[in-house]
């Protein structure tokens, strides 16, 4: 087992500081860490997967042990190939814990080597979400103490050609 890689997945549409509070501090126990955005979500997105990981990459810089990938398929597919078996997801609230739990027994049962570690979101950003922000934002909301200012102004633009 390779415990010094794992892999945080999500859409990310977009990344808030409720996302990058969970990377920070997963980076902390993992010296290596893909935050990897799904291409292929059910959930139709409101920012291509190009957007998605250009703020990403934006936002974080270039922080030592961290980057930035995306996939597309299964995600025990992407971290096979890539040979990690650490998988991190956010837990916020109650809500989250139904979802997390049965993706988290779906993804063990395909593959028994993989271990999802879930961190607890900050309270400050326990009702954080990327949903949330864009209605927010569609309302005309100040978003900026919950999304990066490079983020607001993504949204923003976004909005204008919508
Ligand atoms: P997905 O579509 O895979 O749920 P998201 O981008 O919405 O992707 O979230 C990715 C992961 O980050 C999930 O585990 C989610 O629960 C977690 N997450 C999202 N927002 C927060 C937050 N504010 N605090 C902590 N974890 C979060």
């Amino acid at each position: 087992m390779n415990n010094t890689l794992a892999v945080y997945p999500g859409s990310f549409d977009p990344v808030t500081f409720g996302h990058i509070d969970i990377i920070e501090r997963a980076s902390r126990l993992y010296p290596n860490l893909i935050v990897a955005v799904l291409g292929n979500s059910a959930k139709k997105s409101c920012f291509s997967l190009e957007e998605r990981t250009d703020m990403l990459r934006a936002v974080l810089g270039n922080k030592k042990g961290i980057e930035v990938d995306s996939f597309d398929g299964l995600l025990v597919t992407y971290m096979r190939n890539k040979r990690a078996n650490i998988l991190v997801r956010g837990l916020r609230a109650i809500s989250d814990f139904e979802y997390e739990f049965q993706m988290a027994l779906f993804n063990k049962s395909l593959d028994d080597n993989i271990e999802t570690v879930f961190l607890m979101s900050r309270a400050e950003y326990s009702y954080v979400s990327s949903r949330l922000i864009k209605e927010i934002a569609v309302h005309g909301g100040d978003i900026s103490s919950f999304v990066p200012h490079i983020v607001v102004e993504k949204v923003h633009e976004k909005l204008q050609f919508n």
